[in-house]
């Protein structure tokens, strides 16, 4: 109900290689975080898992069954964003249940769903409201309850919480956190974020130079860091 697989993922820009061979099993209800230096492919590996990107070649296969040739909507997959990327014109509503309409579903579910998201999210006050009338984290739970309406099997998050403060950032975290555990969903996360990564992780994934240096739990990557990068990230001497 939301396991992937990536056998040998490769995307090239051109003549750049980005992504050299990525293999990946994500089981079922994992909490998955992405780390690795500014520009090596994180966002366009979620991308790829998304269906907004085509790899150049690999395969991926959500509980088992190859999805390349699956349209996004039809994958089972939500994707937040760093920028929230609301309808500025649209109320909190209408922005978390906009996808939803868009692919046909009865109105009364679509009411059912938004109530049920934003009552998670501590957003039922603000139903009406425009995105400019919120706060930056009550516009990222926002795009966090557009996510959770669709009901996916796997949740992606690109750098989440980079726009927000110190102090929401901590709120959103353990949000996010305590939403993995109610919807026993998959999550991806990438990060920079070091407190990020080792809190939220069942499973770090630590890419560089196209290819995935190292994969265990916070402690092993802890405990062992395949090389200097892992060492830093992780603040444990090498
Ligand atoms: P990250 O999210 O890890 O910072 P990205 O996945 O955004 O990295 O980008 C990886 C590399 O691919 C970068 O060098 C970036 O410039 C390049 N890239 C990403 N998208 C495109 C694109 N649509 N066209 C050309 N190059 C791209
Ligand atoms: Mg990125």
């Amino acid at each position: 109900m939301g396991s992937l697989q990536l056998k040998s993922v490769r995307k090239s820009f051109g003549p750049v290689d980005v992504l050299k061979g990525i293999d990946l099993d994500v089981k079922d209800g994992e909490f998955v975080i992405f780390v690795g230096p500014s520009g090596c492919g994180k966002s366009t590996l979620l991308r790829i898992i998304a269906g907004l990107e085509d790899a150049t070649s690999g395969n991926i296969l959500i509980d088992g069954a190859e999805v390349s040739a699956v349209p996004p909507a039809k994958r089972g997959i939500a994707m937040v964003f760093q920028s929230y990327a609301l309808y500025p014109h649209l109320s909190v509503k209408d922005n978390m249940g906009l996808g939803l309409k868009q692919a046909g579903t009865p109105k009364a579910q679509i009411e059912e769903r938004t109530k049920k998201a934003s009552a998670m999210l501590s957003l039922e006050k603000y139903l009406d409201r425009r995105p400019a009338e919120l706060s930056g984290g009550q516009r990222q739970r926002v795009a966090i309850g557009r996510a959770i309406v669709r009901e996916p099997k796997l949740f992606l998050f690109d750098e989440p919480l980079s726009n927000l403060d110190a102090a929401l950032r901590v709120n959103t975290r353990l949000e996010i956190a305590r939403l993995h555990r109610e919807l026993k969903a998959t999550m991806i996360y990438v990060t920079h974020d070091q407190v990020e990564a080792m809190t939220l992780a069942d499973k770090i994934v630590v890419l560089d130079g196209g290819v995935i240096q190292q994969v265990g739990s916070p402690m092993e990557l802890y405990n062992r860091p395949a090389n200097l990068f892992v060492a830093g990230f992780i603040g444990s001497p090498a």
